[in-house]
């Protein structure tokens, strides 16, 4: 069975990328009846935060990436790490080097000196410890074998050979006695039974390092597939701008969980020309040999589009719960959401069909409901008020307040006729009688359609709104 596993350092919020790493480990697992489990790589003590861990955490529950398991902690482990370099040390395949800061920084300045990468002679491979100097503390490292050459099988990448001879003995406990990454990784992937490691291809070089770990330790190496990074609009790398942002910010940006989770599969991963995924489809057709080699390019106008058509999709009752879940992290979500619990909901609900056509976004839809959760008076934007300023409009207004509120029933059609034959009576085009209501009603020169408007607002609060407005 399948067991692939998450691996994040909890150094800084779930960035996009890792997000996107964490769904191929998801549906890759899914899609093969497996496991997935989450690892906390929180070695790094100084960077590591609980702040951080709580974020990735979060952010997958809403991305609804769940794992299986209880997580795996990597700290927690240091001592299962630090006996597995014993049994090094005692087989002989790693060994205890002394060299000082001096010597190690000399041979890196020789190494650039010559245009080669920095690399560890092994000096210390063979010397005899009785000949250490004074107070240097070892570092332990691992005595890699520099004949022949490592091959990567890489399900996304293929087969990667690197020369060992470019391989230097990487270090696997420092002179404070705390392992490596390097280590770590091998330790507890083998540990946890992990089959399948899925990764950025960021790591390619250190696979190559890891297997002569696993090779010195007589252990089956997993099968590896490392994907493309995301690259922005264009081709340069993911910069803030283009979005490589934590996950919680697509959340306060008004996006869907589903919409984002289907904006990122596609990132990197394609099935025929197929765009709109769901969940079940994802599972059953998503395939590692279906991942390119080229990176992908992060694109914030098909995520709002996919929004969109998620947004358009979702049946209303549904899409109310998602909005009312997603309000407490919007900008300004908080207030609209104490507006809407003191029983404006109803209304919002009525409205919502109309309200969702027009949203790509959660913000968006907000705004579109910002007429029911506003106070009177209303504060008028720009362009309603440069529109009621026109010579004659606020009298128009004044008239046709008049006249709706003559009207026996308070309903949208009722609403619509009275204008329309205002309109005609006057010699004036309906949007020059509409337009100055919309403006009036709901602050602004776009929103929903204005008579359901009216009728959502009911009598009194449409007439009050109105003679705020009327001259
Ligand atoms: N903790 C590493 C990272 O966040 C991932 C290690 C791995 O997947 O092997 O980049």
């Amino acid at each position: 069975p399948v067991i692939a596993r998450f691996a994040p350092s909890p150094t800084g919020f779930l960035h996009i990328g890792g997000a996107r790493t964490a769904l191929f480990n998801w549906l890759f697992a899914k899609s093969k009846g497996g496991k997935m489990l989450l690892r906390i790589e929180d070695t790094d003590r100084a960077r590591s935060t609980q702040e951080a861990i709580d974020a990735i955490m979060d952010g997958l529950k809403w991305l609804g990436l769940d794992w299986d398991d209880e997580p795996v902690f990597q700290f927690s482990r240091a001592d299962r790490h630090r006996a597995v370099v014993d049994q090094l040390l005692a087989q002989g395949a790693a060994y205890r080097a002394y060299d000082t800061v001096e010597e190690l920084d000399a041979m890196r300045a020789s190494a650039l000196a010559a245009g080669k990468p920095p690399r560890y002679d092994g000096g210390w491979r063979d010397r005899d410890p009785a000949t250490a100097p004074e107070g240097v503390k070892p570092v332990i490292r691992l005595r890699v074998n520099n004949e022949g050459e490592t091959l990567v099988d890489d399900a996304v990448q293929g087969a990667v050979t690197f020369p060992n001879a470019d391989l230097d003995d990487l270090v696997l406990l420092r002179s404070d006695g705390t392992p490596t990454y390097m280590l770590a990784v091998v330790v507890d992937d083998h540990d946890m039974g992990i089959t399948d490691v899925v990764r950025g291809v960021d790591h390619l070089t250190n696979a190559a390092r890891q297997i002569q770990i696993y090779r010195a330790l007589g252990w089956d190496v997993p099968r590896m597939a490392h994907i493309p990074l995301i690259h922005g609009p264009d081709g340069a790398k993911l910069s803030k701008r283009h979005g490589a942002l934590g996950i919680e910010a697509y959340r306060e940006m008004g996006y869907l969980p589903v919409a984002v989770r289907n904006y990122l599969v596609r990132l990197g991963w394609s099935h025929g020309d197929q765009e709109i995924f769901s969940t079940q489809e994802m599972v059953e057709a998503f395939s590692l040999s279906d991942v390119g080699r080229s990176a992908a390019r992060f694109d914030f106008g098909r995520l709002e589009n996919l929004n969109g058509h998620y947004m358009r999709a979702t049946p209303d009752e549904e899409l109310v719960q998602i909005f009312a879940d997603a309000l407490p992290y919007l900008p300004g979500g908080p207030e609209a959401k104490a507006k809407l619990d003191a029983g404006l909901w109803d209304a919002f609900r009525v409205m919502l069909p109309a309200m969702k056509e027009r949203s790509k976004t959660l913000i968006e839809l907000m705004d579109n409901a910002s007429f029911l959760l506003v106070d009177r008076p209303l504060a008028l934007d720009a362009k309603a008020e440069q529109a009621l300023a026109a010579d004659g409009t606020r009298e128009r207004v004044a008239k046709l307040a008049g006249r709706l509120a003559a009207l026996p029933n308070w309903e949208a059609e009722a609403a619509e006729a009275e204008v329309r034959a205002f309109a005609e009576e006057q010699g004036i085009k309906l949007g020059q009688a509409a337009q100055p209501l919309r403006a009036a009603l709901t602050g602004k020169m776009v929103s929903p359609p204005i008579f359901e408007v009216l009728a959502v607002l009911g009598r009194d609060e449409s007439l009050a709104r109105l003679a705020d407005q009327a001259g």
